[in-house]
């Protein structure tokens, strides 16, 4: 059986400024919540939201703290 697994569609009419790299390439495990509206997932303990491309990351994941807003290795 196949199935679309990649249905992730940029949001950029909500970012103007979201790089569209290898952010919509890396498998991250919000697939399935991919396009719905930001803070609705509330990130786990291990888990943080980014402040610049609003995804949940894992903290392994983490690039940066700016002022009391986390940033994402990838948008660094
Ligand atoms: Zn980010």
């Amino acid at each position: 059986m196949k199935k679309s697994q990649k249905t992730i569609k940029p949001n950029s009419n909500l970012t103007d400024d979201l790089p569209l790299s290898a952010e919509y390439l890396a498998p991250v495990d919000e697939i399935s919540t991919a396009g719905v509206d930001i803070d609705v997932v509330p990130p786990q303990e291990d888990e943080f939201t980014c402040s610049q491309c609003f995804l949940v990351r894992h903290k392994s994941q983490l690039g940066k703290m700016d002022g009391k807003l986390s940033v994402c290795k990838d948008c660094i």
